[in-house]
């Protein structure tokens, strides 16, 4: 199988899954202990989770704690209803955590339009009243990466709380600047599922969500995983410490990527773009089809969540494209474990099913 669905999950690093393996420990080893016993074992459980506090910490800015959540759904919700903002505004290409969230609590939620490219202009209206804007850093379908710092300057003129969804460029570019609440997850930057985190500014006062024994200073009740932690740890230590290897290595497929599927379309700009993100569309073109035909590849119509609904994506959309066009989209998605020749071969085969359903 050659996986090209880099946005929907990424592989899980070996570093990182040796890192978690100590804190899977049975009877009679160390390491199972919960973190929030005060007995020795315990202490090194609790230990090793600070640890990867600051390996996930130094993928964000400075000034602001890091508060473990199972994902960035969960990290997302907590923003978005822990600020009791009232009125909200967010991109119209905000992945589904955050505009349903966002709809959930402002029925009148204020949606902000992008440009063709898949772009939010920096200098978009906000409505007055409005107590929280979200805008993504990188989009999960498209890979547009947006101008978050001049839309966070924007709401703290407004008096606004600025929330960036910081999923897919976490440990892939610079860290959003300028945000006071950022929500990422493990699972899309080489760590294990089920594990994310939200970033809170410090002086930024949120509600917990869940309620219980008061971990994470009160804001995320529940025992912690250290197993989970010490590999989103050790997964954002990679991160930065291969950080131009990786993006280097994305330049790369990046240029062959664009020569193998010359003749398709790409949605979304070519340049404010995280380059391990080609989706593309070809007119008339038979998704399902396409897909069936081509199942020795993991790639995507749209992103894993809209995927099977049927429905056109509303991030495509939102870029003016027409329903049927929309549905003619494909994405594909690699990072630091995609080779050449796994590139080269996915686009012959999806190339051959294309030419084969007689749309290039
Ligand atoms: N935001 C973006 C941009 C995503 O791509 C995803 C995952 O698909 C999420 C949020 C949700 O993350 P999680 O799977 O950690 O809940």
């Amino acid at each position: 199988m050659i996986y090209l669905d880099y946005q929907a999950t990424t592989p899980l690093a070996p570093e990182a899954r040796a890192a978690m393996l100590p804190w899977l420990a049975g009877p009679g080893e160390p390491g199972f202990a919960n973190p929030h016993s005060p007995h020795r074992a315990g202490r090194a459980a609790a230990a090793a989770v600070e640890v990867a506090r600051a390996q996930v910490a130094a993928l964000l800015p400075p000034g602001g704690r890091v508060v473990f959540t199972s994902g960035a759904t969960e990290a997302i919700n907590l923003a978005l209803a822990g600020s009791g903002a009232k009125r909200l505004a967010v991109s119209a290409i905000e992945h589904a955590a955050v505009l349903d969230t966002a709809r959930f609590l402002d029925s009148e939620v204020e949606v902000l339009p992008v440009d063709g490219a898949g772009l939010v202009d920096p200098d978009v209206a906000i409505p007055g009243g409005c107590g929280l804007v979200a805008v993504l850093q990188v989009n999960n379908e498209i890979g547009t990466v947006q101008p978050v710092e001049a839309l966070a300057r924007r709401a703290k003129e407004m008096g606004a709380l600025f929330l960036c969804d910081a999923v897919q460029g976490a440990g892939k570019i610079a860290a959003p600047e300028g945000a006071d609440l950022i929500a990422i997850s493990a699972h899309k930057l080489y760590g294990p599922k089920g594990i994310g985190a939200l970033w809170v500014r410090d002086g930024v006062t949120l509600a917990p969500l869940i309620h219980g024994g008061g971990q994470e200073g009160g804001l995320r009740s529940g025992t912690l995983s250290p197993a989970h932690c010490a590999g989103f740890g050790a997964a954002a230590a990679l991160c930065t410490s291969l950080l131009e290897t990786d993006q280097r290595h994305v330049e790369k497929l990046w240029t062959k990527a664009r020569t193998l599927f010359d003749g398709w379309t790409l949605n979304g700009s070519a340049i404010d773009r995280w380059h391990g993100n080609l989706n593309l569309r070809l007119p008339g073109l038979d998704v399902g089809r396409l897909l069936s035909e081509c199942r020795n590849i993991a790639f995507s119509a749209g992103s894993a969540c809209a995927s099977g609904s049927g429905r056109p994506s509303h991030v495509l959309r939102a870029l003016g494209l027409s329903d049927r066009d929309s549905k003619t989209a494909i994405r594909i998605g690699f990072g630091r474990y995609t080779g050449d020749d796994e590139l080269e071969q996915a686009a012959a085969a999806i190339n051959a099913a294309a030419r084969a359903q007689g749309v290039i």
